[in-house]
Parts: C-alpha cells; structure tokens; sequence
C-alpha cells in the first residue's frame, strides 16, 4: 500500500519541520489547514479521514505556549488539548490507520523528577502547578494511545521532546517560550538602543534546548522504528540556565546592554532534563549545536518575522 502521513499541525514549528524532513526524503505527506478542518470537531475530522485514508499519523497539532500562557489561560489548554488528541486517536482507530505518533512534552514528568528524567517517572510524583493542564492533556495522549494498542492492537506510539526552537516558532512575547522571546526582546532592544532588557524569573532553572530539526529526526526515526507500548524521551541531555541561554542569545543577536532578572514572574521547574538513551539506542543523536541552531533561527526571525513583529510592538 502506498505510505500517505498525515502531519497534524503541519504549519507550526514541530509539524513544519517534520514535514520538511518527510518530503526531503520523497514521503507522500498529507496536510489540511486549520481552515478547512477544526479537529475539535469530531465528526468533520472522521470525515476528512474517511476521505484521505492515510497510512500513519504525526500529531503535531497542539495548544502550545510559555509559562505565562500556559498559568493564564488553563482552560483553553487543558480543553483544545484533549479535544483534538482523542479525536485524532480514535478517529484514527475508526479510520483503519495503524500507525500513529503521537507528541507531548517534557512537562509530563513530576516536579520533582530524579533527573536526568527517564520514562519511568511518568506519574511518580505532582505536576509543575504553571503548566499542569497541558501536562494533564499530554499525560492522557500517552495513556490514550497505549489504551489504543492494549485493546486494538494498534501501533500509536508517544515521543515526548524537551524545550524545542526553530522556524515557524511563536514570537509573541506574550504566550512565547523563552527562547523565541528572548530573541524578539534583545532583537528590539538592540534597535531601539535600549539599556536593558528584562528577563522573567531568577535565571536560575535549568532547561534541555534542542532544534526542531532534531527533533523531526527523531520523530521519523520512531515512526520508522520505534513500536513500544512505553513512550519515549528526544533531546540532547545537555541543560543551561536561564541566565546562560539569555547571555547566548545575547551574543548571537548582537544586543551589548545588559539584562535585569524580574523574579516577581514564575520560574517554573527548577530542571527538567530527560534520559534519552532510548532512542539513542536506535541510532538517532542530534546534530545542531546550540549556538549554531540560535544563529540560523535568528537569520529566519530577521527575514520572516522581524518587520511584523516591531509593526505590532509600534502599533501596541
Ligand atoms: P517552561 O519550560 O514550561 O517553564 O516554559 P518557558 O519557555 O515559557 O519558560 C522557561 C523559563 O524561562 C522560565 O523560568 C521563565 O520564567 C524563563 N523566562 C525568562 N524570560 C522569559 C520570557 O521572556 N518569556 C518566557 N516565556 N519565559 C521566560
């Protein structure tokens, strides 16, 4: 039979870059836009499956956002989030499709967690209080495919990625993660002259950075390779503090001013740094060093980002 993936969410930073990958290598991929198929909508999206019959699914459509969207808006997170994964997983199972994965985050794991984090911990201990919903909906994804392969037999397996940036990320500075934030205030800050900027939190928690394009690696690695009921950590189990990652981003940015810690805003988990020897052991590592993945993300926010988003901050 002819392999047709759909990438769900193929338009965001995760999708995008899977799909990129995906039709380097000459794979027939499916995509729908937002537009033409809310998959909060059940029985449109059974259709649309119904109709495009694809061989496997990469269920890269999610609610993202930074710690301040995530503790701002838990009810869109934890309901968008359920919504579209357990309509995509059963959907999927009712549609005849074998293989699916599906993507969470690292958030998934305890507070707490020994670290680095093995895939073990998963519900050893409570949830980091700013992100728990989206954690939640995450922590059902996982169960939701397993629940799918112990009764049905069905190959859905789960992958969970660490703190991700790359093209296509979110730059609003607002409901963005740290990294794409950081790039768009020192961008801004080094045009406008100004003396400092201000960085959320106390600069002291860690976190596990990698480029998406290392993680679309690792996500078509599993698909090809990957069949287990467990789901199973991707990143490259190298952690930096706040403080350093702000200090990076400065340097590859060029902004000379100097940077003030805000710690009246939450600092999150302290560390979440995750095992991924699983899925080294089936041979994929990542290939793009920190700096050199945040220079070429900052050439792709120059050209692709950076008018639109200082006409929006002109215009606040
Ligand atoms: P998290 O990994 O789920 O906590 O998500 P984030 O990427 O939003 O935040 C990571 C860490 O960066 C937290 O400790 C934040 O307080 C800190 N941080 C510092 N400055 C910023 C910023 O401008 N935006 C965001 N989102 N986080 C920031």
């Amino acid at each position: 039979m002819e392999e047709r993936i759909w990438v769900a969410g193929h338009r965001g930073m995760v999708g995008s870059a899977i799909t990129r990958l995906l039709e380097s290598q000459g794979r027939n991929v499916l995509a729908v836009d937002r537009s033409t198929l809310d998959l909060r909508r059940q029985s449109e999206l059974e259709t649309w499956l119904r109709a495009n019959r694809p061989t496997a699914i990469i269920f890269a459509a999610a609610k993202v956002g930074g710690i301040l969207a995530n503790s701002s808006y838990p009810a869109d997170f934890i309901y968008d989030n359920l919504t579209i994964q357990t309509n995509v997983i059963h959907g999927a199972h009712k549609a005849g499709v074998d293989r699916l994965v599906f993507l969470g985050s690292s958030c998934i794991y305890p507070k707490f967690a020994a670290q680095p984090i093995v895939e073990s911990s998963l519900m050893t201990g409570p949830l980091e209080p700013t992100n728990e919903w989206y954690a939640i909906a995450k922590i059902a994804g996982v169960m939701t495919c397993q629940a799918y392969r112990r009764q049905h037999g069905r190959r859905y397996i789960s992958v969970m990625p660490c703190n991700l940036y790359g093209p296509n990320d979110n730059f609003d500075l607002q409901s963005a993660h740290v990294l794409p934030a950081l790039m768009r205030k020192f961008h801004e800050a080094k045009l406008s002259r100004a003396p400092e900027v201000v960085v959320w939190g106390t600069g002291a928690p860690l976190r596990e950075f990698m480029h998406v394009d290392d993680l679309a690696r690792g996500v078509v690695c599993c698909l090809d390779s990957y069949d287990e009921y467990d789901h199973i950590n991707c990143g490259p189990g190298m952690d930096h503090t706040i403080r350093d990652i702000a200090e990076t981003i400065a340097r590859v940015v060029g902004y000379e001013g100097s940077l003030v810690f805000d710690a009246s805003k939450p600092d999150g988990t302290p560390r979440k740094i995750m095992d991924s020897s699983r899925i080294r052991a089936l041979g994929w590592k990542p290939k793009i060093a920190l700096e050199e993945g945040l220079a070429s993300t900052y050439q792709w926010y120059l050209r692709h980002m950076a008018n639109r988003a200082e006409a929006e901050t002109q215009s606040a």
